[in-house]
C-alpha cells in the first residue's frame, strides 16, 4: 500500500452527510470505512431483533453509497480495530462519538491503548444537538428536570452546528481487509417476521431524508396539537432514522427552523430537546437502564405475573388502545408516543408489574430502541425517573381513546375485530349493551377478550401500593 490510509468507524452514524468524523477522515488520506457488530461489549444492551432487522438494511444502504467498500465485522471491537490498525499501518482513526455507558467505556480503552502505540485517534459530535458535558446547571452538576434544562440549559448553550455536506472527495480504500459480508452478521431474523415491517419503511439516509422533506412540507404544520393523535399524520417518525445517525438531529433542527418560528416548530425542537434531555440522563446515570433513579420504589411491591405480561405483549389485554398500540408495535416496530404513554401506564399501573418488562419487550421489538430515551421514558412512566410524571396520575385507557383517537381510526385500524363498534362503546366494550355487540359481530371472551382487569379497582391497587412506599 502505497498511499496513507485512515479508518473511520461508524458506529451510530450511518450516513455520509453531516458526518464530522467521515469528512474530516476524507481529508486524511485514504479513507478504510468500518462498521463493527459488537455484541461483545454491548453484553446486557446487545441490539434487539427489530433493531438488529433495520441495521441490517442501513449497512446495506450505506455499504451502496460507499460504492461496496464498507467493512464489516463482527466480535470485540476493541481487539478489531486495533488489529487493523496495526495490520495495516494505519496511524489515524475517525469515529463520531457514541453516549451510552457501555460504548463510552469501551471508546475511551480502545483511545488508551492507541495512544500508547502512537496511533491518533480524532472523535466528534455528530448526534446530539449539545454534549451532555455542555449542558450542566450553574454549579456544574446535571439537570434533573426537562424544563430548566430545555429552557436554561440548552437554550442558553451555542446554536447546534450547522449541517455540513457529504465530503466532496472520499478515496476509499481498496483490497481485502479481512472482514465479512453483512449477511454473515446474521442480523436478519430465522423466522422471517421481519417482511410485515418492510411496507412501513424506507431505511437508510436516502429514506431518512426523504422522510424529513415529507415531515416539514406535510406534517409540521400542526404538529403541536396533531402529534397527540395517533390516526395523524403530524409526527416525523424520525426515531430510528436518528437512532442509527442515517440523518443527524442538526438536519432535523435546521430543516424545522427554515421553516420560521412558530408554536408547531417550536413543539417539535423541544421534543427533539426530550431527546436530549434523555441522553443528558443516561450519560450522567449509566445506571439508569436497569435501577431506579429514585431509590424509594425498589421497594415498590411489583406483581410477578406471566400471563397478564403475556397479554400486554400479544396486544390481548381487552382494553382496545392499549391493545392497538402493541399491535402497532408487533406489525410496524413504531408505536405512536401518546399511545406508548398509554401502554406503559397501563403496564406498570393497571397490571402492576415493573417498568422493566416494558423497557426490555420494547427494546426487543422497538425499531427505534434506543438506550437513552427507551430507559428515560420508562422510568418516566413508572414514576421513578428524575422528571416524572407523578405516580398518582393514572392514564385512564378509556378517556385517553375518546380523546386522541375521537373517531377511533387508529383503533379501528389495529384491532379490527371491534371495527363495527359504534364511537360510544369502541374503547370500553364491555360496558355496551348486548344487543349492540351482537349487531357488531362482538362476543367478548370469543372474538375479542374481557378486559384483563377492571380499570376502577386496579387504578386503586395502584395508588394503594404507591401510598405504602415511604419517601
Ligand atoms: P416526533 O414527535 O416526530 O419527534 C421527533 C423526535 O424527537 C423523535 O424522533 C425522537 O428522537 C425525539 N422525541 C420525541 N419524543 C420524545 C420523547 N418523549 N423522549 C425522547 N425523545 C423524543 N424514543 C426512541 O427514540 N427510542 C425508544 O426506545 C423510545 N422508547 C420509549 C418508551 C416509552 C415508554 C415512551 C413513552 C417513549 C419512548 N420513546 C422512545 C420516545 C418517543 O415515543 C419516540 O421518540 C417517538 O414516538 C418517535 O416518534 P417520532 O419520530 O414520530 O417523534
Amino acid at each position: 500500500m502505497v498511499y496513507s490510509l485512515a479508518i473511520h468507524w461508524f458506529r451510530q452514524d450511518l450516513r455520509l452527510s453531516d458526518n464530522p468524523g467521515l469528512s474530516a477522515a476524507s481529508q486524511s488520506g485514504h479513507v478504510l470505512p468500518v462498521y463493527i457488530l459488537d455484541d461483545h461489549n454491548a453484553a446486557a444492551h446487545k441490539m434487539g431483533a427489530a433493531s438488529r432487522w433495520w441495521l441490517h438494511h442501513s449497512l446495506t444502504d450505506l455499504n451502496t453509497s460507499l460504492g461496496g467498500n464498507l467493512r464489516v465485522y463482527k466480535g470485540d471491537a476493541t481487539s478489531i480495530i486495533i488489529g487493523l490498525a496495526e495490520e495495516y499501518n494505519i496511524q489515524e482513526i475517525y469515529w463520531n462519538r457514541c453516549y451510552e455507558p457501555w460504548r463510552t467505556q469501551r471508546d475511551a480503552q480502545i483511545k488508551k491503548t492507541l495512544a500508547s502505540k502512537n496511533i491518533n485517534v480524532h472523535s466528534y459530535n455528530s448526534s446530539m444537538l449539545w454534549e451532555p458535558w455542555n449542558v450542566l446547571k450553574n454549579d456544574g452538576t446535571p439537570y434533573k428536570v426537562f424544563t430548566p434544562f430545555y429552557r436554561k440549559g440548552c437554550q442558553n448553550a451555542q446554536p447546534p452546528r450547522k449541517p455540513v455536506s457529504a465530503p466532496q472527495n472520499l478515496n476509499l480504500a481498496e483490497g481485502n481487509f479481512g472482514n465479512c459480508s453483512i449477511e454473515e452478521l446474521g442480523l436478519l431474523p430465522q423466522i422471517r417476521w421481519d417482511i410485515q415491517l418492510e411496507q412501513h419503511w424506507e431505511i437508510g439516509e436516502i429514506g431518512a431524508q426523504k422522510r424529513l422533506n415529507d415531515f416539514i412540507t406535510t406534517g409540521l404544520h400542526g404538529y403541536k396539537n396533531g402529534r397527540d393523535r395517533p390516526a395523524q399524520n403530524n409526527v416525523s417518525r424520525l426515531s430510528p432514522h436518528l437512532h442509527f445517525g442515517e440523518i443527524s438531529p442538526n438536519q432535523a433542527y435546521y430543516a424545522a427552523l427554515s421553516q420560521g418560528e412558530n408554536n408547531d416548530t417550536d413543539t417539535f425542537l423541544r421534543e427533539l430537546g426530550w431527546r436530549e434531555f434523555s441522553y443528558n440522563l443516561l450519560y450522567h446515570n449509566p445506571d439508569l437502564p436497569r435501577k431506579n433513579l429514585q431509590r424509594k420504589f425498589n421497594n415498590f411491591p411489583w406483581l410477578d405475573n406471566k400471563s397478564t405480561l403475556e397479554r400486554w405483549k400479544r396486544g390481548m389485554t381487552g382494553i382496545p388502545i392499549v391493545d392497538a398500540g402493541m399491535r402497532q408495535l408487533w406489525q410496524t416496530g413504531y408505536m405512536h408516543n401518546r399511545v406508548r404513554m398509554i401502554v406503559g401506564s397501563f403496564l406498570v399501573k393497571n397490571l402492576l408489574l415493573h417498568w422493566s418488562n416494558g423497557e426490555r419487550w420494547f427494546w426487543d421489538c422497538l425499531v427505534d430502541a434506543d438506550l437513552s430515551n427507551n430507559s428515560a421514558s420508562w422510568q418516566w412512566i413508572a414514576g421513578c425517573g428524575a422528571d416524572a410524571a407523578p405516580y398518582f396520575r393514572i392514564f385512564n385507557p378509556v378517556t385517553q381513546g375518546q380523546k386522541f383517537d375521537p373517531d377511533g381510526t387508529y383503533t379501528r385500524h389495529f384491532v379490527p375485530e371491534l371495527k363495527d363498534l359504534p364511537d360510544k362503546y369502541l374503547f370500553n366494550p364491555w360496558e355496551a349493551p348486548n344487543s349492540l355487540l351482537n349487531q357488531a359481530n362482538v362476543t367478548l371472551g370469543k372474538t375479542y377478550p374481557e378486559p384483563i382487569v377492571d380499570l376502577k379497582t386496579s387504578r386503586q391497587r395502584a395508588l394503594d401500593a404507591f401510598q405504602s412506599l415511604k419517601p
